[in-house]
């Protein structure tokens, strides 16, 4: 099996680029967001949970979204792997996640991180807002907040996985046929 982490800033382009990875590689798609955003959807006790967290462009606690990926490696068969995408979003899940793929005699094949600068990132959220309708992108304030999260909590990953030569980074700057050419052909190594 293969795992691969799907990495990067809010508004790289993570979402957008999914389906083509998952669907050239046979891989399952893990959103842990998109799995967060259904459980509010269905009014669920770890719906109501998250919502306040998720509006405000903070992190959910680890253990919800570290329960939410095991049921999910149990659940699903029949594939050539699993691409998480937003999962691990801080060095205790990162953890979390060695774990539990030691105890199934895995690991993590590859970090491919999509990286675009900064002052990019509001302007593709501000996009996206339009499209998707998405709470968590309409307020600036939100937006900014999710910013100071990534850098201070998930960007630290990178030291996690450099050292072991996971991380991979691709220039996500460029048309979404560009950025998927170089995804492809980084994970036509593995
Ligand atoms: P995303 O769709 O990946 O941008 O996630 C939307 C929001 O869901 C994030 O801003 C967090 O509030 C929450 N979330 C998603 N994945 C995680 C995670 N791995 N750990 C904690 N919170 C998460």
């Amino acid at each position: 099996m293969k795992y691969y982490i799907l990495f990067g800033p809010p508004g790289a382009g993570k979402g957008t680029q999914a389906g083509a990875m998952v669907q050239n590689f046979h891989l399952c798609h893990i959103s842990t967001g998109e799995l967060l955003r259904s459980e509010i959807a269905a009014g669920t006790p770890l719906g109501l949970q998250a919502k306040s967290l998720i509006e405000a462009g903070e992190l959910v606690p680890d253990e919800v979204v570290e329960g939410m990926i095991e049921a999910k490696f149990d659940a699903v068969k029949d594939v050539e792997g699993f691409l998480l995408d937003g999962f691990p979003r801080t060095v205790a899940q990162a953890e979390a996640l060695d774990a539990m793929l030691a105890k199934r005699g895995e690991e993590v094949t590859a970090v491919v991180s999509i990286m675009i600068p900064d002052e990019m990132i509001h302007e593709r959220i501000r996009h996206r807002a339009e499209i998707e309708g998405r709470a968590d992108d309409a307020r600036d304030e939100v937006v900014s907040n999710r910013i100071k999260t990534y850098h201070d909590k998930t960007e630290p990953l990178i030291g996690f996985y450099n050292p072991a030569g996971k991380y991979h980074e691709i220039d996500g700057t460029g048309t979404i046929e560009t950025v998927r050419n170089r995804i492809f052909n980084l994970m036509n190594n593995f």
